[in-house]
Protein backbone atom coordinates (compact mmCIF):
# COMPACT_ATOMS: atom_id res chain seq x y z
CA UNK A 1 0.00 0.00 0.00
CA UNK A 2 1.14 3.37 -0.83
CA UNK A 3 -0.02 5.36 1.84
CA UNK A 4 1.68 4.29 4.87
CA UNK A 5 4.80 4.77 2.95
CA UNK A 6 3.78 7.87 2.01
CA UNK A 7 2.61 8.93 4.89
CA UNK A 8 6.13 9.00 6.29
CA UNK A 9 7.83 10.97 3.97
CA UNK A 10 5.67 13.51 4.28
CA UNK A 11 6.31 13.96 7.81
CA UNK A 12 9.53 15.08 7.58
CA UNK A 13 8.15 18.33 5.36
CA UNK A 14 5.26 19.93 7.75
CA UNK A 15 3.89 21.53 6.05
CA UNK A 16 0.46 22.35 7.52
CA UNK A 17 1.02 25.49 9.66
CA UNK A 18 0.22 25.67 13.48
CA UNK A 19 -3.06 27.12 13.99
CA UNK A 20 -4.39 26.03 10.99
CA UNK A 21 -6.97 22.82 11.21
CA UNK A 22 -6.27 20.32 8.18
CA UNK A 23 -9.97 20.09 6.54
CA UNK A 24 -11.51 16.67 6.63
CA UNK A 25 -11.54 14.44 4.20
CA UNK A 26 -14.13 11.85 3.10
CA UNK A 27 -12.87 7.84 3.39
CA UNK A 28 -10.67 6.36 1.48
CA UNK A 29 -9.04 9.87 0.13
CA UNK A 30 -5.18 10.97 0.74
CA UNK A 31 -3.48 14.36 0.83
CA UNK A 32 -2.70 15.30 -1.92
CA UNK A 33 1.11 16.24 -1.45
CA UNK A 34 1.51 12.47 -0.23
CA UNK A 35 0.07 11.91 -4.04
CA UNK A 36 2.43 14.38 -5.78
CA UNK A 37 5.30 12.54 -3.79
CA UNK A 38 4.44 9.64 -4.58
CA UNK A 39 4.01 10.06 -8.08
CA UNK A 40 7.50 11.61 -8.01
CA UNK A 41 9.38 9.07 -6.62
CA UNK A 42 7.93 6.55 -9.10
CA UNK A 43 8.72 8.61 -11.52
CA UNK A 44 12.39 9.44 -10.87
CA UNK A 45 13.01 5.67 -9.77
CA UNK A 46 12.01 4.20 -13.50
CA UNK A 47 14.22 7.07 -14.49
CA UNK A 48 17.31 6.44 -12.75
CA UNK A 49 17.23 9.92 -11.35
CA UNK A 50 20.34 10.75 -8.79
CA UNK A 51 19.60 11.53 -5.25
CA UNK A 52 20.56 15.38 -5.38
CA UNK A 53 18.48 16.03 -8.02
CA UNK A 54 15.45 13.80 -6.51
CA UNK A 55 15.90 16.36 -3.62
CA UNK A 56 15.74 19.28 -5.66
CA UNK A 57 12.93 18.32 -6.95
CA UNK A 58 10.82 17.13 -4.52
CA UNK A 59 11.08 20.33 -2.08
CA UNK A 60 9.76 24.18 -3.16
CA UNK A 61 11.10 26.63 -4.60
CA UNK A 62 8.96 29.42 -2.23
CA UNK A 63 5.92 28.72 -0.14
CA UNK A 64 4.22 32.28 0.72
CA UNK A 65 1.40 31.98 3.32
CA UNK A 66 0.00 34.68 4.91
CA UNK A 67 -2.85 35.77 6.80
CA UNK A 68 -5.20 38.83 5.91
CA UNK A 69 -8.07 40.87 6.94
CA UNK A 70 -10.87 41.93 4.61
CA UNK A 71 -14.09 44.14 5.86
CA UNK A 72 -17.05 42.33 5.21
CA UNK A 73 -20.36 43.80 4.02
CA UNK A 74 -21.60 43.80 7.78
CA UNK A 75 -18.81 46.26 9.07
CA UNK A 76 -16.97 43.58 10.30
CA UNK A 77 -13.18 42.06 9.68
CA UNK A 78 -12.25 38.45 8.75
CA UNK A 79 -9.32 37.26 8.84
CA UNK A 80 -8.52 34.77 5.61
CA UNK A 81 -5.28 32.51 4.76
CA UNK A 82 -3.87 32.94 1.87
CA UNK A 83 -1.18 30.35 -0.28
CA UNK A 84 1.17 30.93 -3.07
CA UNK A 85 3.91 27.90 -3.94
CA UNK A 86 7.10 28.11 -5.90
CA UNK A 87 7.41 24.73 -6.96
CA UNK A 88 9.98 24.81 -9.57
CA UNK A 89 10.86 27.73 -12.19
CA UNK A 90 14.13 25.64 -13.75
CA UNK A 91 12.51 25.87 -17.02
CA UNK A 92 10.63 29.33 -16.86
CA UNK A 93 8.30 31.62 -14.49
CA UNK A 94 5.90 29.71 -12.03
CA UNK A 95 2.49 29.42 -13.75
CA UNK A 96 -0.35 27.82 -11.71
CA UNK A 97 -4.05 28.94 -11.08
CA UNK A 98 -5.69 30.39 -7.71
CA UNK A 99 -8.69 28.43 -5.98
CA UNK A 100 -10.79 29.81 -3.58
CA UNK A 101 -11.98 26.71 -1.36
CA UNK A 102 -12.87 26.20 2.53
CA UNK A 103 -10.65 22.80 1.40
CA UNK A 104 -7.39 24.98 0.38
CA UNK A 105 -4.64 23.97 2.82
CA UNK A 106 -0.75 24.51 2.11
CA UNK A 107 -0.68 20.83 1.20
CA UNK A 108 -3.08 20.98 -1.59
CA UNK A 109 -1.29 24.17 -2.75
CA UNK A 110 2.13 22.54 -2.56
CA UNK A 111 0.64 19.48 -4.24
CA UNK A 112 -1.28 21.64 -7.12
CA UNK A 113 2.15 23.48 -8.40
CA UNK A 114 4.33 20.25 -8.19
CA UNK A 115 1.68 18.87 -10.74
CA UNK A 116 1.76 22.48 -12.62
CA UNK A 117 5.54 22.05 -12.86
CA UNK A 118 5.08 18.46 -15.03
CA UNK A 119 2.50 19.16 -17.00
CA UNK A 120 4.10 22.27 -18.35
CA UNK A 121 6.67 20.27 -19.73
CA UNK A 122 4.39 17.83 -20.72
CA UNK A 123 3.07 19.83 -23.42
CA UNK A 124 6.72 21.77 -23.53
CA UNK A 125 5.59 24.92 -22.83
CA UNK A 126 8.01 27.05 -20.95
CA UNK A 127 6.56 27.86 -17.10
CA UNK A 128 7.42 26.07 -13.99
CA UNK A 129 4.95 25.17 -11.37
CA UNK A 130 3.08 27.22 -9.24
CA UNK A 131 -0.08 27.76 -7.40
CA UNK A 132 -1.83 29.51 -4.98
CA UNK A 133 -5.52 30.23 -2.90
CA UNK A 134 -7.68 31.11 -0.31
CA UNK A 135 -9.35 29.24 2.15
CA UNK A 136 -12.77 30.81 1.81
CA UNK A 137 -15.90 30.22 1.23
CA UNK A 138 -16.92 31.90 -2.08
CA UNK A 139 -21.05 30.86 -1.71
CA UNK A 140 -21.27 32.74 1.66
CA UNK A 141 -19.89 35.78 0.31
CA UNK A 142 -21.05 38.78 -1.56
CA UNK A 143 -19.21 40.11 -4.93
CA UNK A 144 -17.80 43.04 -3.31
CA UNK A 145 -15.97 40.87 -0.25
CA UNK A 146 -14.63 38.67 -2.99
CA UNK A 147 -13.54 41.69 -4.86
CA UNK A 148 -11.96 42.88 -1.49
CA UNK A 149 -10.36 40.00 -0.88
CA UNK A 150 -8.96 39.85 -3.79
CA UNK A 151 -7.44 43.13 -4.16
CA UNK A 152 -5.61 42.30 -0.61
CA UNK A 153 -4.78 39.30 -1.60
CA UNK A 154 -3.21 39.98 -4.86
CA UNK A 155 -1.46 42.95 -2.85
CA UNK A 156 -0.02 40.67 -0.34
CA UNK A 157 1.30 38.53 -3.17
CA UNK A 158 2.84 41.48 -5.14
CA UNK A 159 6.10 41.22 -4.58
CA UNK A 160 6.27 37.66 -5.41
CA UNK A 161 4.51 37.43 -9.15
CA UNK A 162 4.73 39.09 -11.92
CA UNK A 163 5.32 38.54 -16.13
CA UNK A 164 8.90 36.97 -15.53
CA UNK A 165 8.66 35.75 -12.08
CA UNK A 166 5.21 33.67 -11.26
CA UNK A 167 1.58 34.66 -13.72
CA UNK A 168 -1.51 33.35 -11.97
CA UNK A 169 -4.69 31.77 -13.39
CA UNK A 170 -8.09 31.14 -12.88
CA UNK A 171 -8.80 27.66 -11.09
CA UNK A 172 -11.77 26.64 -8.68
CA UNK A 173 -13.91 29.54 -8.03
CA UNK A 174 -11.99 32.05 -9.62
CA UNK A 175 -12.94 33.52 -13.00
CA UNK A 176 -12.08 35.89 -15.67
CA UNK A 177 -13.44 38.88 -13.61
CA UNK A 178 -11.35 37.98 -10.41
CA UNK A 179 -7.99 38.00 -12.52
CA UNK A 180 -9.26 41.74 -14.07
CA UNK A 181 -9.19 42.06 -10.26
CA UNK A 182 -5.71 40.91 -9.93
CA UNK A 183 -4.69 42.59 -12.91
CA UNK A 184 -5.20 46.07 -11.84
CA UNK A 185 -4.28 45.73 -8.44
CA UNK A 186 -0.62 43.99 -9.06
CA UNK A 187 -0.87 47.12 -11.98
CA UNK A 188 -1.75 50.05 -9.48
CA UNK A 189 0.89 49.10 -7.70
CA UNK A 190 3.52 49.11 -10.67
CA UNK A 191 2.16 52.70 -11.71
CA UNK A 192 1.74 50.70 -15.67
CA UNK A 193 -0.55 48.55 -16.76
CA UNK A 194 1.09 45.08 -16.99
CA UNK A 195 -1.37 43.04 -18.84
CA UNK A 196 1.33 39.99 -18.43
CA UNK A 197 0.77 39.31 -15.03
CA UNK A 198 -2.14 37.10 -15.14
CA UNK A 199 -3.95 35.03 -17.47
CA UNK A 200 -7.47 33.89 -18.37
CA UNK A 201 -8.33 37.46 -17.84
CA UNK A 202 -11.57 38.78 -20.22
CA UNK A 203 -10.51 39.69 -23.76
CA UNK A 204 -10.89 43.58 -23.32
CA UNK A 205 -7.77 43.04 -21.26
CA UNK A 206 -5.80 41.64 -23.22
CA UNK A 207 -7.31 37.76 -22.30
CA UNK A 208 -6.70 35.29 -25.01
CA UNK A 209 -9.66 34.21 -27.69
CA UNK A 210 -10.42 30.35 -26.60
CA UNK A 211 -8.96 30.85 -22.86
CA UNK A 212 -12.29 29.94 -21.07
CA UNK A 213 -12.76 27.10 -22.92
CA UNK A 214 -9.27 26.18 -23.41
CA UNK A 215 -9.14 23.54 -20.70
CA UNK A 216 -12.63 21.90 -21.83
CA UNK A 217 -11.22 21.55 -25.32
CA UNK A 218 -8.25 20.33 -24.12
CA UNK A 219 -9.74 17.68 -22.40
CA UNK A 220 -11.92 16.58 -25.44
CA UNK A 221 -8.83 16.28 -28.04
CA UNK A 222 -7.13 14.20 -25.42
CA UNK A 223 -10.87 11.84 -24.66
CA UNK A 224 -10.88 11.88 -28.43
CA UNK A 225 -6.93 10.40 -29.02
CA UNK A 226 -7.78 7.78 -26.67
CA UNK A 227 -10.76 6.59 -28.17
CA UNK A 228 -9.04 6.21 -31.67
CA UNK A 229 -6.41 3.95 -30.03
CA UNK A 230 -9.31 1.81 -28.31
CA UNK A 231 -10.85 1.88 -31.37
CA UNK A 232 -14.20 3.69 -30.04
CA UNK A 233 -16.49 5.32 -31.53
CA UNK A 234 -17.53 8.69 -30.24
CA UNK A 235 -20.80 9.33 -31.98
CA UNK A 236 -23.04 7.73 -28.97
CA UNK A 237 -20.45 7.46 -26.90
CA UNK A 238 -21.60 7.78 -23.24
CA UNK A 239 -19.98 10.58 -21.32
CA UNK A 240 -20.57 11.38 -17.37
CA UNK A 241 -19.24 14.33 -16.18
CA UNK A 242 -18.53 15.45 -12.41
CA UNK A 243 -18.30 19.54 -11.99
CA UNK A 244 -20.36 21.96 -13.88
CA UNK A 245 -17.88 24.64 -13.79
CA UNK A 246 -15.74 26.07 -16.34
CA UNK A 247 -13.97 22.72 -17.20
CA UNK A 248 -16.75 20.32 -16.79
CA UNK A 249 -19.52 22.69 -18.66
CA UNK A 250 -17.22 23.06 -21.50
CA UNK A 251 -16.21 19.48 -21.47
CA UNK A 252 -19.71 18.83 -21.77
CA UNK A 253 -20.54 21.09 -24.26
CA UNK A 254 -17.73 20.69 -26.26
CA UNK A 255 -18.25 16.38 -26.17
CA UNK A 256 -22.13 16.81 -26.95
CA UNK A 257 -21.60 19.67 -30.22
CA UNK A 258 -18.22 18.62 -31.90
CA UNK A 259 -17.87 14.64 -31.11
CA UNK A 260 -21.16 13.88 -30.95
CA UNK A 261 -21.28 12.31 -27.16
CA UNK A 262 -24.56 11.77 -25.47
CA UNK A 263 -24.02 12.97 -22.30
CA UNK A 264 -25.75 10.88 -19.65
CA UNK A 265 -25.10 12.53 -16.20
CA UNK A 266 -23.47 15.70 -14.89
CA UNK A 267 -23.23 16.52 -11.22
CA UNK A 268 -22.09 19.64 -9.87
CA UNK A 269 -21.47 20.13 -5.48
CA UNK A 270 -25.47 21.03 -4.89
CA UNK A 271 -26.20 17.28 -6.65
CA UNK A 272 -26.84 14.99 -9.75
CA UNK A 273 -28.94 14.85 -12.86
CA UNK A 274 -28.81 12.20 -15.09
CA UNK A 275 -30.86 10.72 -18.15
CA UNK A 276 -30.13 7.62 -19.99
CA UNK A 277 -30.84 9.25 -23.67
CA UNK A 278 -28.79 11.92 -23.46
CA UNK A 279 -28.88 15.38 -21.49
CA UNK A 280 -30.24 18.75 -23.71
CA UNK A 281 -26.49 20.09 -22.25
CA UNK A 282 -27.55 23.47 -24.21
CA UNK A 283 -30.95 23.74 -21.64
CA UNK A 284 -28.55 22.39 -18.79
CA UNK A 285 -26.07 24.99 -19.44
CA UNK A 286 -28.79 27.43 -19.29
CA UNK A 287 -30.61 26.56 -16.42
CA UNK A 288 -27.34 26.50 -14.58
CA UNK A 289 -26.91 29.87 -15.62
CA UNK A 290 -30.19 31.17 -14.15
CA UNK A 291 -30.14 28.93 -10.91
CA UNK A 292 -26.87 28.63 -10.22
CA UNK A 293 -27.03 24.99 -9.63
CA UNK A 294 -27.44 21.34 -11.29
CA UNK A 295 -30.32 20.20 -9.19
CA UNK A 296 -33.86 20.82 -10.08
CA UNK A 297 -33.02 20.45 -14.50
CA UNK A 298 -36.24 19.46 -15.64
CA UNK A 299 -35.74 17.24 -18.39
CA UNK A 300 -33.08 14.70 -16.48
CA UNK A 301 -34.00 12.60 -12.98
CA UNK A 302 -31.89 13.69 -9.76
CA UNK A 303 -29.21 10.82 -8.27
CA UNK A 304 -27.54 10.79 -5.82
CA UNK A 305 -23.84 12.32 -6.35
CA UNK A 306 -21.85 8.93 -5.23
CA UNK A 307 -23.68 7.28 -7.98
CA UNK A 308 -23.08 9.31 -10.90
CA UNK A 309 -19.33 8.03 -10.46
CA UNK A 310 -20.79 4.84 -10.44
CA UNK A 311 -22.69 5.18 -13.42
CA UNK A 312 -22.26 2.54 -16.68
CA UNK A 313 -20.44 5.09 -19.60
CA UNK A 314 -17.74 5.40 -22.05
CA UNK A 315 -15.83 8.20 -20.83
CA UNK A 316 -16.13 9.05 -16.87
CA UNK A 317 -14.53 12.93 -16.49
CA UNK A 318 -14.28 13.91 -12.70
CA UNK A 319 -13.94 17.90 -13.41
CA UNK A 320 -14.43 18.99 -10.12
CA UNK A 321 -12.05 18.51 -6.52
CA UNK A 322 -9.37 15.80 -5.55
CA UNK A 323 -9.85 11.96 -4.13
CA UNK A 324 -13.11 11.84 -6.10
CA UNK A 325 -11.92 8.16 -6.91
CA UNK A 326 -10.49 5.74 -4.22
CA UNK A 327 -10.44 2.90 -2.16
CA UNK A 328 -14.04 3.16 -1.40
CA UNK A 329 -15.50 3.29 -4.92
CA UNK A 330 -12.90 2.33 -7.08
CA UNK A 331 -14.00 -1.30 -7.92
CA UNK A 332 -17.32 0.06 -8.40
CA UNK A 333 -16.47 2.82 -11.77
CA UNK A 334 -18.07 1.22 -14.61
CA UNK A 335 -16.17 3.47 -17.48
CA UNK A 336 -14.05 2.30 -20.19
CA UNK A 337 -12.20 5.62 -20.15
CA UNK A 338 -11.26 7.90 -16.97
CA UNK A 339 -10.38 11.31 -17.93
CA UNK A 340 -8.84 13.35 -15.48
CA UNK A 341 -10.49 16.89 -16.02
CA UNK A 342 -9.61 17.95 -12.61
CA UNK A 343 -6.42 17.37 -10.74
CA UNK A 344 -5.44 14.74 -8.66
CA UNK A 345 -9.20 12.97 -8.87
CA UNK A 346 -7.86 9.58 -8.22
CA UNK A 347 -5.95 7.83 -5.43
CA UNK A 348 -2.74 6.15 -5.74
CA UNK A 349 -4.57 2.93 -4.67
CA UNK A 350 -7.54 3.43 -6.73
CA UNK A 351 -5.34 4.13 -9.76
CA UNK A 352 -4.04 0.42 -9.22
CA UNK A 353 -7.31 -1.09 -8.86
CA UNK A 354 -8.34 0.49 -12.08
CA UNK A 355 -5.95 -0.21 -13.94
CA UNK A 356 -6.23 -4.03 -12.62
CA UNK A 357 -9.98 -3.87 -13.99
CA UNK A 358 -8.58 -2.74 -17.34
CA UNK A 359 -9.69 0.72 -17.45
CA UNK A 360 -7.73 3.33 -19.37
CA UNK A 361 -6.39 6.35 -16.74
CA UNK A 362 -5.82 9.69 -18.92
CA UNK A 363 -4.08 11.42 -16.74
CA UNK A 364 -4.75 15.16 -14.88
CA UNK A 365 -1.12 16.35 -16.32
CA UNK A 366 -1.62 15.28 -19.90
CA UNK A 367 -5.97 15.80 -19.71
CA UNK A 368 -6.67 19.03 -18.48
CA UNK A 369 -3.19 20.54 -19.91
CA UNK A 370 -5.46 23.09 -22.61
CA UNK A 371 -6.03 25.33 -19.59
CA UNK A 372 -2.27 25.89 -18.79
CA UNK A 373 -1.38 25.92 -23.03
CA UNK A 374 -3.76 28.98 -23.98
CA UNK A 375 -2.65 30.74 -21.08
CA UNK A 376 0.71 29.94 -21.96
CA UNK A 377 -1.07 31.84 -25.76
CA UNK A 378 -2.23 34.72 -23.70
CA UNK A 379 0.91 35.72 -22.09
CA UNK A 380 3.11 35.34 -25.53
CA UNK A 381 0.17 37.45 -26.65
CA UNK A 382 0.21 40.54 -24.25
CA UNK A 383 4.15 40.33 -23.99
CA UNK A 384 4.08 40.88 -28.15
CA UNK A 385 1.12 42.86 -27.54
CA UNK A 386 -0.45 41.29 -30.74
CA UNK A 387 -3.23 38.99 -30.85
CA UNK A 388 -4.41 36.17 -32.17
CA UNK A 389 -7.80 34.83 -33.74
CA UNK A 390 -10.26 32.64 -31.56
CA UNK A 391 -9.20 30.02 -35.37
CA UNK A 392 -5.26 30.23 -34.68
CA UNK A 393 -5.35 29.42 -30.41
CA UNK A 394 -7.73 26.65 -30.86
CA UNK A 395 -5.45 25.38 -34.43
CA UNK A 396 -2.35 25.94 -31.88
CA UNK A 397 -3.66 24.48 -28.90
CA UNK A 398 -5.07 20.75 -30.58
CA UNK A 399 -1.32 20.74 -32.04
CA UNK A 400 0.07 21.05 -28.71
CA UNK A 401 -2.64 18.77 -27.22
CA UNK A 402 -1.85 15.83 -30.03
CA UNK A 403 1.29 15.77 -30.06
CA UNK A 404 2.42 15.57 -26.29
CA UNK A 405 -0.87 12.69 -26.13
CA UNK A 406 1.50 10.94 -28.62
CA UNK A 407 4.54 11.47 -26.81
CA UNK A 408 2.92 10.62 -23.75
CA UNK A 409 1.22 7.16 -25.61
CA UNK A 410 4.80 6.51 -27.32
CA UNK A 411 6.37 6.53 -23.93
CA UNK A 412 3.72 3.97 -22.05
CA UNK A 413 4.37 1.59 -25.13
CA UNK A 414 8.52 1.80 -24.99
CA UNK A 415 8.20 1.87 -20.73
CA UNK A 416 5.72 -1.03 -21.30
CA UNK A 417 3.76 1.45 -18.43
CA UNK A 418 0.30 3.26 -17.70
CA UNK A 419 -0.09 6.69 -19.35
CA UNK A 420 0.23 8.08 -15.84
CA UNK A 421 3.52 6.78 -14.92
CA UNK A 422 4.74 7.34 -18.86
CA UNK A 423 3.39 11.31 -18.25
CA UNK A 424 5.16 11.59 -15.30
CA UNK A 425 8.10 10.51 -16.49
CA UNK A 426 8.35 12.98 -19.35
CA UNK A 427 7.75 15.81 -16.99
CA UNK A 428 10.02 14.78 -14.44
CA UNK A 429 12.72 13.65 -16.72
CA UNK A 430 12.60 17.28 -19.13
CA UNK A 431 12.51 19.36 -15.65
CA UNK A 432 15.36 17.11 -14.26
CA UNK A 433 17.34 17.73 -17.15
CA UNK A 434 16.97 21.58 -17.03
CA UNK A 435 18.08 21.35 -13.29
CA UNK A 436 21.21 19.74 -14.10
CA UNK A 437 21.87 21.75 -17.25
CA UNK A 438 21.49 25.08 -15.39
CA UNK A 439 23.97 23.70 -12.75
CA UNK A 440 24.21 25.51 -9.26
CA UNK A 441 25.09 29.00 -8.58
CA UNK A 442 27.56 30.25 -7.55
P1 LIG B 1 -15.07 25.85 -11.09
O1 LIG B 1 -15.05 26.49 -9.78
O2 LIG B 1 -15.37 26.66 -12.31
O3 LIG B 1 -16.10 24.62 -11.09
C1 LIG B 1 -16.03 23.58 -10.16
C2 LIG B 1 -17.28 22.72 -10.31
O4 LIG B 1 -17.16 21.56 -9.49
C3 LIG B 1 -18.56 23.43 -9.89
O5 LIG B 1 -19.62 23.04 -10.73
C4 LIG B 1 -18.78 22.89 -8.48
O6 LIG B 1 -20.15 22.95 -8.09
C5 LIG B 1 -18.33 21.46 -8.67
N1 LIG B 1 -17.97 20.76 -7.45
C6 LIG B 1 -17.20 21.22 -6.41
N2 LIG B 1 -17.11 20.26 -5.48
C7 LIG B 1 -17.81 19.19 -5.93
C8 LIG B 1 -18.08 17.90 -5.44
N3 LIG B 1 -17.60 17.50 -4.25
N4 LIG B 1 -18.84 17.05 -6.19
C9 LIG B 1 -19.31 17.43 -7.39
N5 LIG B 1 -19.08 18.64 -7.92
C10 LIG B 1 -18.35 19.50 -7.20
O7 LIG B 1 -13.65 25.11 -11.23
P2 LIG B 1 -12.92 24.66 -12.58
O8 LIG B 1 -12.03 25.76 -13.02
O9 LIG B 1 -13.91 24.07 -13.52
O10 LIG B 1 -11.94 23.52 -12.03
C11 LIG B 1 -12.37 22.17 -11.86
C12 LIG B 1 -11.16 21.27 -11.74
O11 LIG B 1 -10.37 21.39 -12.93
C13 LIG B 1 -10.21 21.57 -10.57
O12 LIG B 1 -9.63 20.37 -10.13
C14 LIG B 1 -9.14 22.43 -11.22
O13 LIG B 1 -7.91 22.41 -10.53
C15 LIG B 1 -9.03 21.73 -12.57
N6 LIG B 1 -8.46 22.56 -13.64
C16 LIG B 1 -8.99 23.76 -13.98
C17 LIG B 1 -8.44 24.49 -15.01
C18 LIG B 1 -9.03 25.80 -15.48
O14 LIG B 1 -8.56 26.31 -16.51
N7 LIG B 1 -10.03 26.34 -14.85
C19 LIG B 1 -7.30 24.02 -15.67
C20 LIG B 1 -6.77 22.77 -15.31
C21 LIG B 1 -7.36 22.06 -14.29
Amino acid sequence: MPTKELSSRCESLKLTPVGVAAPERKAGAVDPLEMALYQLRVASERLGISQDVFNMLRRFERIVTFCFPVRMDNGQIELFQGYRVLHNTSRGPGKGGIRYSPAVDVNEIAALAMWMTWKCAVVDIPFGGAKGGVCCDPRQMSIGEIERLTRRYTFELSPFIGPDLDVPAPDMNTNEQTMAWIMDTYSMGKGVTVLGAVTGKPLVLGGSHGRNQATGRGVMHIVNEAMKRQKMRTKNARIVVQGFGNVGRNVALIAHQDYGMKVIAVADQYGAVFNPKGLDVEALAAHVERSGRVPGFSEAEPIAPADLLELECDVLVPAAVENQITIANADRIRCRILAEAANGPTTPEADEILRQRGILILPDILTNAGGVTVSYFEWVQDLQSFFWTEQQVNEQLRKIMVSAFERVWNMAEREKCDLRTAALMIGVKTVAEATERRGLYP
